[in-house]
């Protein structure tokens, strides 16, 4: 349920209803606006106790109104959280005005790669770096990625450019390793629904970057979050990369819908992959200026300094030159939307 304070309710009567909610085993997310206070009440009080303690607290003078939550993910929903959420990373924010270009190789392959390809993509004004060092690969017998050489070199690569690393974690037993190293963890679309490495990220606090799964639907992937958000890691960063349909041309059928739908459903910031989503690097430009225009806060771009000779998704990566075209490409889009990059 969520509990509406009216604007005039000081600290001590926030205190007083998160006292009443813990009471009854509740946990309460407290957002504060410029207008008002939201507690969002998570807890799972059976009906009648808990239309009992929702008429309890209507019956306080500083309350102005509680609502039953009917979304099935309680701390995602934008019910619980009508401001959209903003999370910062190193000298950046997430969800802010500023549009987020997240580019680097599919994975980290040697140190002159992941360096070079930090260099240029810094130059053409990417807010952070991408690699993975973990790699989820589809066939046993394709490169799994340089692991935790592959970390010292997303290390190296943030030490010489400034840019914080994103980068994904694919086993539960690398988390602490991946941890040393991630200002933002991703979560790959095959391993969306691992609940056992959703549920070990959310006790972290590190950002986490949560991939739609190939084949779920907006209301699983938003569960899916909620897993992390239940775990009080409330940094969470959806993105979208393409579906699986019946189409074939592309490698996937990227949902630019979801966008706009996720911004509606919740608070959390969303970001859209292209690369991934098309497959194809001639699509990556104008589905990322569509990404813009439908409203996301954030662009995911797979760049190699030779996308030919990549061990891993040759097709979709751009060259440096490729993503510094497309970084200057965005800005009317993204000045028409209000933001910057
Ligand atoms: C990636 O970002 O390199 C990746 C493996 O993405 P996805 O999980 O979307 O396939
Ligand atoms: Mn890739």
């Amino acid at each position: 349920m969520i509990i509406i304070l009216h604007g005039a309710a000081t600290d001590q009567n926030v205190d007083e209803v998160v006292g009443k909610l813990r009471e009854n085993g509740y946990e309460a997310n407290v957002s504060r606006g410029v207008e008002r206070t939201i507690l969002g009440a998570v807890g799972a009080l059976e009906e009648p106790q808990k239309e009992l303690l929702a008429e309890r607290l209507t019956t306080l003078p500083f309350v102005e109104r509680v609502v039953p939550i009917l979304k099935p993910y309680k701390l995602v929903s934008r019910e619980g959280h009508p401001e959209p959420s903003t999370i910062p990373v190193g000298d950046t924010t997430v969800g802010g005005r500023r549009l987020c270009v997240v580019a680097g190789p599919c994975a980290v392959e040697s140190r002159e790669q992941i360096l070079a390809t930090a260099a240029d993509v810094k130059a053409a004004g990417a807010t952070m770096l991408r690699g993975g060092a973990f790699k989820p690969r589809t066939s046993p017998y394709d490169f799994q990625g340089m692991k935790e050489a592959g970390l010292d070199l997303l290390r190296e690569a943030r030490q010489q450019t400034g840019l914080p690393i994103v980068t994904e974690v694919v086993d539960v037993r690398d988390l602490e390793r991946v941890l040393e190293v991630a200002d933002i963890l991703q979560l790959g679309t095959r391993n969306m629904q691992n609940f056992a490495l959703l549920s070990a990220v959310g006790e972290c606090r590190t950002p986490v970057i949560l991939k739609r799964g190939m084949s779920a639907t907006i209301e699983e992937w938003l569960k899916a979050a909620e897993y992390l958000m239940a775990r009080g890691n409330h940094f969470v960063i959806l993105c979208e990369r393409g579906i699986r349909t019946f189409e074939t041309y592309t490698r996937n059928t990227l949902d630019l819908s979801a966008v706009p739908a996720v911004k509606e459903l919740t608070h959390l910031p969303v970001f859209v992959d292209p690369s991934h989503g098309a497959g194809k690097r001639s699509l990556v430009g104008p589905l990322s200026l569509a990404a813009i225009a439908a409203g996301a806060d954030g662009l995911l771009i797979e760049v190699h300094p030779q996308p030919e000779q990549a061990v891993s998704d040759a097709q979709q990566q751009l060259t440096p030159s490729e993503f510094a075209v497309l970084m200057s490409s965005l800005r009317p889009i993204v000045e028409a939307v209000g933001r910057e990059v």
